[in-house]
């Protein structure tokens, strides 16, 4: 009888031990089946789950926190331009970088494919500059540092909010980014202006529909004749309720969505119709130019849409010009200088949009085929007061003389800029001293009657 007592108490004691060290080894296995739910394989750190769970625990120990999201920049264009092993690299630098930056009881994750979140008691500009020297630090490939770019949005916990709407505010700054700003911080009337955008957005679709998008023309006049040897196409929007809406309001805007490809191959079809109609009229013949977004750019066969207005329209090429500016032609040299090159080719002509902002930089001037370099009206508007700008002018004027392309000078607005360019050498002038923006209907006048008297 006490054999089997002390025998069934080994067996108690076996089982029980067995039974402790099964729930044991389960909530081990369970723990680190949650840490890999909450892990990116990737980059090793948390994923959006792992950071908002992390995230809420961090603010329900209260302090003074704030959120700043990093974005990737055109991940998805690196990938498809130059593979996915340079896109690894670049989420690896991020990655790397963000994780470096932390301090205790900061938390960062990698809440989607190309948004890195910190979340820090460190003061977010700070932190944001922190990341920016380490990233640049991390990247020493030149290359690779040229195409990496990101945008910051930042949001401050005020004590209330939970994880996710202080995420939901950074990424509005994200969606936002006010001014093109790389670093920007959320503000209440953000949330009213998306509200806004996301209005305009849905207009802009049903606009090109309804026709109340509308090309003015502005010309472009021979300094040495006076006659306009060309237009330029600038979009106009008629909105039905809330009247002339300005394409720094809505460009930009129609640039982060898809509607922007839309709108410039329709400016394109229309500038080559209105040009081909007027020289069927029997008016002097001029050159027609139309601004392309790099978006455009970015997301289109510009070269198709090219030659299609132009079969489509029966307008001659050397009737065209296109408008690109340089940031647009650098961010993806090796296509655009293929693609500029293969439209030049036809007979179309290229020219640098806003030259003196920006680089300016003589590389682009030597890669691609610009046969046209427009001078910006920021130099232009201070010309005569100012020695630098006139220097500054003087030497483009120069520099693209060297290159055998003609200079045009933008913004010209009074006589005695428009007297002062003529003598520096500039070939063509732009800007309202000569006419503003027009109507076709209005242009066609003009072009019977030309602006000779204001070339003295
Ligand atoms: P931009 O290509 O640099 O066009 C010149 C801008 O300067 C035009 O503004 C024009 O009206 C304005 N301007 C011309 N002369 C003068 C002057 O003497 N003084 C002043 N103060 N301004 C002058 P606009 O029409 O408001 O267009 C603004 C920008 O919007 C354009 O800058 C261009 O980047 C963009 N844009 C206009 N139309 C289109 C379009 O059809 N497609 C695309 N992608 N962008 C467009
Ligand atoms: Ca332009
Ligand atoms: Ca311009």
């Amino acid at each position: 009888m006490e054999t089997a007592i002390i025998l069934f108490g080994a067996l108690s004691v076996a089982l029980l031990g067995a039974l402790a060290f099964a729930v044991y080894t389960i909530r081990k296995l369970k723990e680190a089946e949650k840490r890999s739910v909450e892990t990116d394989e990737m980059s090793g750190l948390l994923n959006r789950d792992g950071f908002m769970h992390a995230g809420r625990l961090a603010l329900e120990r209260g302090g003074d926190m704030s959120l700043v999201i990093f974005d990737v920049d055109k991940l998805g264009l690196i990938n498809t331009l130059f593979g996915t092993d340079r896109g690894d690299d670049v989420i690896g630098a991020f990655a790397v970088a963000i994780n470096e930056i932390k301090c205790a009881g900061d938390i960062v994750g990698r809440v989607n494919t190309d948004d890195f979140a910190l979340l820090t008691g460190m003061e977010p500009h700070i932190a944001a500059e922190c990341f920016e020297r380490k990233l640049r630090e991390i990247i020493t490939d030149k290359d690779m540092s040229e195409q990496v770019n990101y945008f910051a949005g930042i949001s401050r916990y005020d004590g209330h909010d939970d994880i996710y709407t202080l995420y939901n505010k950074a990424n509005l700054c994200l969606l936002m980014h006010p001014d093109g700003s790389r670093v920007s911080e959320f503000t209440p009337d953000m949330e009213s202006r998306m509200v806004e955008n996301e209005l305009l957005r849905s207009e802009m679709l049903d606009a090109l529909k309804l026709g109340q998008f509308e090309l003015y023309y502005q010309p472009k006049v021979s300094f040495k004749t006076g006659d306009i040897l060309g237009v330029e196409a600038l979009i106009r929007w008629h909105h039905p309720v809330k009247g002339f809406i300005p394409p720094c309001d809505f460009i930009p805007l129609a640039e982060q969505f898809a509607i922007i490809t839309k709108i410039d191959e329709w400016g394109l079809i229309t500038a080559c119709r209105q040009c081909k109609q007027w020289q069927d009229m029997g008016l002097p013949p001029v050159k027609v130019s139309v601004n392309m977004s790099q978006a455009q750019f970015a997301r289109t066969d510009v070269y198709a849409s090219v030659t299609k207005a132009l079969e489509v329209t029966g307008l001659e090429p050397k009737y065209l010009e296109i408008e690109v500016t340089e940031t647009m032609a650098m961010t993806d040299v090796d296509r655009t200088v293929d693609v500029l090159g293969r439209i030049h080719e036809l007979g179309v002509s290229i020219s640098m949009d806003d030259f003196g902002t920006g680089y300016s930089s003589l590389a682009s001037l030597k890669t691609i085929p610009f046969d046209v370099l427009k001078i910006d009206r920021s130099l232009v508007c201070d010309l005569n007061e100012n020695d630098t700008s006139r220097r500054i002018t003087g030497a483009i004027v120069a520099m693209g003389k060297a290159l055998r392309m003609v200079v045009l000078a933008e913004g010209v607005e009074t006589n005695e800029q428009s007297k002062l360019l003529g003598e520096i050498g500039c070939d063509l002038a732009q800007g309202y001293y000569f006419s503003k923006p027009l109507p076709a209907s209005e242009i066609e006048a003009m072009l019977i009657l030309p602006l000779n008297s204001k070339i003295v």
